[in-house]
């Protein structure tokens, strides 16, 4: 029997191989649906990336081991497997007849990557390599790794494209600088083909609205700002009013999540169709600063959003923004839905109902 998902006959040939099906374009040999291990996919982002995969027909299983991501998240759709990445066997399991791999499962607050490195260093680096050996040992052929704009320190010029040096000033994202090196030779002494997504500052909630599990003790702006107009904080501190901006305060690239969560699938293909890996900048391209985001989220909550300028927090560059022109060529991908409105309404239409 033809599985539901995955087999659209009349476009493709479906084969069969020890119980499970592979689809092939019928025009050549790339897979067009997956099997699909979305690790930390009951997270934010992960959530938003295991709907798109499981939108485009892909079978997703969803590991995660719920530190911080949610049951809610989880889709019906999807197969869950509650597990550690941190307990090889376990990943090893979890990853027999996968395709590819999705790894988000990291931890991902840059302020304390700076006082607790070690818990850094054993989830983020000692993940990804476990990931990558039961790779090996699987014969998983392709992982989707989110990167960080982190990778690249203070800016030495703007928009940062993917050749602009990589200098992290933090431990978070000497992590991800770090992944993204063991991943390269993997690819090189593995033939393992990766994706490297350098996310700039993703936000914002699934277009549709299917996404309801909300971030607990978030550190990002847009959450904070949300938490503020529900009145479950009490204010917001703008870090530093006095940055060489327009208005003084720092600007940002908002990524909206469903965008990211595209890109996810459209890099999967790539890597998949072209036998090589990548390493791509994922952001809107356009700079807005704290005020002007709390500004619009003023207008769109309707909400006071009480406010008041604090210090600088140490390490913030007063202005990032992205060079997306590598993804828009290899990937034809583009940012739709990252508009600060439409990052603001999402993101209040998710906490508003929560
Ligand atoms: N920010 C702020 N108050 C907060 C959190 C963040 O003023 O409570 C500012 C921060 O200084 C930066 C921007 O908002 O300029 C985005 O910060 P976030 O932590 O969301 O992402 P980052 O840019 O650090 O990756």
């Amino acid at each position: 029997m033809l599985p539901s998902l995955g087999c659209h006959a009349h476009r493709f040939a479906c084969v069969y191989r020890a119980g499970k099906s592979v689809t092939f374009d019928a025009d050549s040999t790339i897979l067009k649906y997956m099997n699909i291990l979305v690790i930390g996919g009951a997270g934010y982002i992960g959530s938003h990336v295991a709907r798109e995969l499981l939108d485009r027909g892909h079978r997703v299983t969803v590991f995660d081991n719920l530190s911080s991501g949610l049951r809610e998240n989880l889709f019906q759709e999807a197969a869950f497997v509650h597990g550690d990445m941190i307990r090889y066997e376990q990943l090893v399991q979890s990853m027999n007849g996968m395709d590819g791999a999705v790894y988000l499962a990291a931890f991902k607050a840059v302020g304390e990557s700076m006082v607790k490195p070690e818990k850094y260093s054993v989830n983020n680096i000692v993940g990804a390599v476990n990931l990558l050996n039961a790779a090996s040992e699987t014969g998983l052929k392709y992982i989707i790794f989110s990167s960080s704009a982190a990778v690249y320190g203070e800016p030495a010029y703007l928009p940062i494209d993917e050749k602009h040096p990589t200098n992290p000033e933090n431990y978070y994202g000497f992590t991800k600088l770090e992944i993204e090196k063991f991943l390269s030779w993997y690819d090189r002494l593995r033939g393992i083909r990766c994706a490297s997504l350098r996310y700039f500052n993703a936000a914002g909630y699934d277009v549709k609205g299917r996404i309801k599990g909300l971030e607990q003790n978030p550190a990002n702006l847009i959450p904070i700002i949300m938490e503020t107009a529900c009145g479950t904080r009490g204010g917001l501190q703008i870090f530093g009013g006095d940055y060489d901006t327009p208005d003084g305060t720092c600007i940002r690239d908002y990524i909206h999540v469903s965008d990211l969560a595209a890109a996810h699938a459209l890099a999967l293909d790539y890597i998949s169709a072209n036998g090589k890996s990548i390493t791509v900048n994922l952001g809107s391209e356009k700079g807005s600063s704290v005020r002007e985001v709390l500004e619009t989220a003023r207008r769109v909550t309707g909400k006071p959003i009480p406010a008041a300028v604090s210090d600088r927090r140490p390490g913030d560059p007063a202005k990032l923004t992205a060079s997306a022109a590598l993804a828009r060529e290899l990937l034809g991908w583009e940012a739709k839905h990252s508009g600060l409105e439409t990052l603001i309404k999402t993101s209040w239409d998710a906490y508003n109902q929560a």
